[in-house]
Formats: C-alpha cells, sequence, structure tokens
C-alpha cells in the first residue's frame, strides 16, 4: 500500500490527526481496491472456466451414453423378438417332422401339404436368422461406440472432479488473501472520521470504486484530467484538514505532504 502514512496503520482506533486522515483514507482506497482485484480475480479463475467447460463436456457425454444405450436397448429387444419367433417356427417344424416320421400323418396328401408347410417354415426361419444376423451386425459397432462413450463419460468425470478441487485450492488461497486485506480494512476504516468514511463510501459506489484520489503531476489520479492553475494553487494552500474534491469527478481529492503548500 504506497502511502505517506507516518503512524503504525494497526494503532487500534485512535483517532488520527487530520492531516494524516486524508492519508487513511488512500490508505483505506488502496485496500478497498485490493478487494476488489481479489473478487474479479476469483470470478475470472482459469480454474473456474475449466470446471464449467468439463461440465458440459460431461453433461453431452451423458447425454450420448443414454441415447446410445436407448438404440442398443431397442436392437436387443428386437433381438429377442426374432429369437423367440425363430423358436416357436423351430418347434413348429420339429412338431410336424415328428408326425410324419411317425407315420401319423393320415393320408398321402395330408403328408404332402404337411411337407410343403415344413418347407415354407423352413423358408420363414431363414428369414427370421438373416434379420437377426442384420441385428447382431447392427449390434456390434454400437456396443463399441457405447464402451468408448462410457469410458470417455468416466474420464471426464474424474477430470472434472480434480479441476474442482483446484478451483476450490486456488479460491481458498483467495479467500485467505482477502481474509487478511479486509481485516487490515477494517483497522484502517475504524480510524477514518465518518465525516470522510461516508463520503468516499458514497462516491466508490458511485464511481467504479474509486472514491478517493491522489495528485500526479497536477492532474486527479481518479479522472486523469489536468486541474486548472488556479485549481492547483487553491488545493496546494487548503488548510491540511480541510476536505477538497476534484471539480472534474468529484472524487476527493488526496494531496501528499511534499506536495501540499508549494
Ligand atoms: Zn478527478
Amino acid at each position: 500500500m504506497s502511502t505517506s502514512e507516518t503512524e503504525p496503520s494497526d494503532s487500534g482506533a485512535a483517532p488520527a490527526q487530520p492531516s494524516s486522515q486524508l492519508s487513511l483514507l488512500l490508505e483505506l482506497q488502496e485496500a478497498d481496491l485490493a478487494l476488489d482485484r481479489l473478487a474479479y480475480r476469483r470470478r475470472e479463475l482459469p480454474e473456474r472456466v475449466a470446471v464449467s467447460e468439463l461440465g458440459a463436456r460431461l453433461v453431452e457425454l451423458t447425454a450420448r451414453v443414454a441415447e446410445a444405450q436407448d438404440q442398443r436397448d431397442k436392437l436387443a429387444s428386437q433381438q429377442l423378438t426374432l429369437d423367440q419367433r425363430s423358436d416357436a417356427v423351430g418347434g413348429r417344424i420339429a412338431t410336424i417332422e415328428q408326425r410324419l416320421r411317425s407315420g401319423r400323418a393320415g393320408s398321402y396328401r395330408d403328408e404332402q401339404a404337411m411337407g410343403e408347410e415344413v418347407t415354407s417354415l423352413a423358408h420363414l426361419r431363414r428369414e427370421i436368422e438373416d434379420q437377426e444376423l442384420e441385428v447382431m451386425e447392427a449390434l456390434e459397432p454400437l456396443d463399441q461406440e457405447l464402451a468408448a462413450l462410457t469410458a470417455s463419460c468416466s474420464a471426464a468425470a474424474e477430470e472434472l472432479g480434480l479441476a474442482r478441487e483446484q478451483l476450490g485450492m486456488a479460491t481458498a488461497a483467495i479467500d485467505e488473501e482477502a481474509a487478511l486485506v479486509r481485516a487490515t480494512r477494517g483497522r484502517l476504516a475504524a480510524r477514518v472520521a465518518p465525516e470522510l468514511a461516508t463520503p468516499y463510501e458514497r462516491l466508490r459506489a458511485k464511481l467504479g470504486g474509486i472514491g478517493a484520489a491522489h495528485l500526479v503531476g497536477g492532474a486527479c489520479s481518479g479522472c486523469h484530467l489536468q486541474l486548472p492553475a488556479g485549481e492547483l494553487h487553491r488545493l496546494r494552500h487548503a488548510t491540511p484538514d480541510s476536505v477538497v474534491y476534484c471539480d472534474q469527478c468529484g472524487r476527493i481529492l488526496v494531496m501528499t505532504s511534499d506536495q501540499a503548500g508549494r
């Protein structure tokens, strides 16, 4: 924290001298900006982006696994139906053949009709078997795809777990740093007079996080605009305890002791 503060900043709640009040305010501003930067870093952590991307990838992979599994279930159900039909036809053929062999077929015409039925059923069974083969051929690449997708899914879940762990560590480190800055800020805030702290907080909320600025080469560090010569003269000869505001942006202007009285 850059400052011209000469008193120790952690000397408890002892009220500071008017001249050092403005320096304290600049320290408070520095602490607030440090907290803002930490909050920004916490929001924009690359680990957070990684978690978000991996999470989206896992959702996509899970959906693709479900889709492939659904297709596979449909094919397996078709396979089961075909199996049952094939068994039924096979059973019917066996029954007829048994009757033919046992000589209980009856007339020659009946025997001929049964023979024709066996031929026709055998033809039907071949058709069913061909369909079964088609289903099995469709199942094979689907099973491979499903295995690959499931493996990708587990890998993505593992990566996501690691990324979450890293995000946790990164946020914990920032939180630890922020806690220290917040403690410093608390000690500073306790020493800044309310008549200075109140406008500072209001300006900070209104003007993008900066409520107090200092002079840099005759310019306001808040708005970076050069102050008119008359205004500079007025500032340099103001009493140490007077609070002056930048004419251009309205922020509290703090002069360091070497800038004052010249
Ligand atoms: Zn300004």
